[in-house]
């Protein structure tokens, strides 16, 4: 990452310089670091992302901790209704914020409107704070004695979010931190940061006050300030699973809560009795859709028996159908990658996949459009378990197939892999998808569903190397990673009964 840095751009280069947001304004940088951000669809640098110094990490932790001592005292029914107002905001200008994920990450104007509406599913699992934070009470616990819970916020809070999914991601942390009373610090991708500084100035256009939410550009030295500075108390990330695994290890061992989400390689098993063209419709949009720089994208298919023939002929026949373009084309269904290093290093595997014993039955490399960092869906048979288009998350338009004969195999192969995030099951059997449920280690499971992204008011999060932590994002896992809590045992008793007892605390 930090290979990407380059000196400050000039003015004359006609870039945007993209900055920081802390205490309710812009701030620019002064590390003298930044680094390029691309129009992927043309290849062109369209923007210039400042890298933040430790010091101006602190900056933002600083804004925020003074922000969280009126910020925690909002009552519920405010905070209810400033969620509601950032709902209402966030609905109205979203193809706004979508038209700034196509420019920059170069996912299609409809799919971007897609990962917003998505985000804005959270914000409004949000306005139901002050039911989601209502408790528990025991009265006449013990004579004249009631117990109850309550949950506070933890302080200030951060998140570190990846490329892929550049307004939501961020949403699935700031809206329910937010929401119980924390303020948060945001260090976004640096390859597509603009939406979270648009998401600064909606929020505070919404009436969010200043400090509440700050935004911090920048590379491992960010990363890195955050997980050591002592006044943020987690840590939210979602990213590849090795940077996970690191962050969850350094912030820990800091003393924070952290949830740490990582990487994926997700497979839909396809079952003798399944509705063929239904599961070469599912795999297509799964594996294509974005690119295929979705977490929960299908990567393997696993043909089960006699289905492998029809399904791979039926996949073959709709990826010419796909149409591949610029993002902003009204008629595009697939845009380019993010990076030309990342276009570079998917198309490696469609290049080696022969020499490990695989067949490419479509070649993406061929006649893609343009300058931009396109590359056309690949579709790959005969992938087996130690090949590297097997083992590795490509995170890219490239689809491999595994053929076994069982069920049991199936299973085996998902059960066996190192990630868990999702998996799917295609059949018209509902023992047999019964049964799948109970067997298969992942976080999301979907039945005849490619991509079971959970609805807001449930929790999304892997199993295995693809989660780190013990608590699952947003729904009510994220109400309670981003809260603590306290039980307040209470007596009002009457003076005339007071003594003085040395006796352990006893209930009856
Ligand atoms: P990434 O791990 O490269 O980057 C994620 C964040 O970590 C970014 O903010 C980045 O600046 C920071 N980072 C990168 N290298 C770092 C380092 N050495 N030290 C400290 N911080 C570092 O991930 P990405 O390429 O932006 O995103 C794609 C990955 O994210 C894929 O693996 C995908 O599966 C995963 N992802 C997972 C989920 C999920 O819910 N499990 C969701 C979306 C994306």
């Amino acid at each position: 990452m930090t290979e990407l840095a380059t000196p400050p751009v000039e003015e004359r280069t006609g870039v945007k310089r993209i900055s920081h947001w802390i205490g309710g304004r812009l701030v620019a940088g002064e590390s003298g670091r930044s680094g390029p951000v691309y129009n992927p669809a043309t290849g062109r640098q369209s923007g210039a992302v400042d890298f933040a110094t430790p010091e101006e990490v602190d900056a933002a932790v600083q804004a925020a901790k003074q922000a969280f001592e009126s910020w925690r005292q909002v009552s519920l029914a405010k905070r209810a209704e400033l969620f509601f107002a950032i709902r209402e905001l966030v609905h109205e200008r979203r193809e706004e914020v979508a038209k700034l994920l196509t420019q920059e990450h170069g996912k299609v104007l409809s799919d971007a409107i897609g990962e917003v509406t998505r985000g804005i599913e959270v914000i409004e699992f949000c306005c139901g704070l002050p039911t989601l934070l209502k408790s528990e009470y025991s009265e006449q616990a013990s004579t004249g004695i009631d117990v109850y819970s309550i949950r506070q916020p933890l302080g200030v809070v951060a998140g570190i979010t990846p490329f892929n999914f550049p307004a939501m991601v961020p949403m699935w942390m700031w809206a329910p931190a937010l929401a119980t009373g924390n303020t948060f610090v945001l260090k976004p991708s640096e390859k597509d940061p603009s939406a979270s500084l648009w998401t600064a100035e909606l929020l505070k256009e919404a009436g969010v006050p200043d400090g509440v939410f700050n935004v911090v550009m920048g590379d491992k030295v960010a990363v890195d300030a955050v997980l050591e500075h002592p006044d943020i108390k987690a840590v939210s990330f979602v990213g590849s699973t090795p940077i996970a695994k690191y962050v969850y290890e350094t912030a820990t061992s800091k003393g924070k809560r952290c949830q740490a989400l990582g990487g994926a390689k997700n497979h839909m098993i396809v079952l003798p009795d399944a509705d063929v063209a239904m599961a070469a419709d599912a795999a297509v949009s799964a594996a294509y859709g974005s690119a295929g720089e979705r977490c929960m994208a299908i990567s393997q298919v696993v043909a089960v028996g006699n289905v492998a023939q029809p399904l791979i002929d039926a996949i073959k026949e709709r990826i010419p159908k796909v149409k591949v373009g610029d993002g902003m084309d009204p008629s595009s269904e697939m845009g380019p990658l993010v990076t030309r290093e990342h276009r570079d290093r998917v198309a490696s595997y469609v290049e080696n996949a022969p020499g490990e014993g695989a067949t490419v039955l479509v070649d993406g490399r061929d006649e893609a459009p343009g300058d931009g960092f396109f590359l056309k869906p690949s579709l790959i048979d005969n992938v087996k378990p130690g090949m590297k288009a097997y083992e590795d998350e490509i995170f890219g338009p490239v689809l491999g197939v595994t053929r076994v004969d069982t069920y049991d195999e199936a299973v085996r192969l998902v059960n066996d892999n190192p990630y868990g995030n999702g998996t799917a099951i295609f059949t018209r059997d509902g023992g047999v998808a019964r049964q799948f449920q109970f067997d298969v280690q992942a976080g999301m499971v979907g039945i005849n569903v490619p991509i079971p992204v959970p609805v807001a008011y449930y929790s999304f999060g892997g199993w295995k190397a693809s989660l780190f932590g013990d608590r699952h994002i947003y729904g009510p896992e994220g109400i309670d990673f981003y809260t603590r809590g306290k039980v307040v045992t209470s007596r009002w008793p009457d003076p005339a009964t007071s003594k003085v007892d040395l006796g352990f605390p006893q209930t009856r």
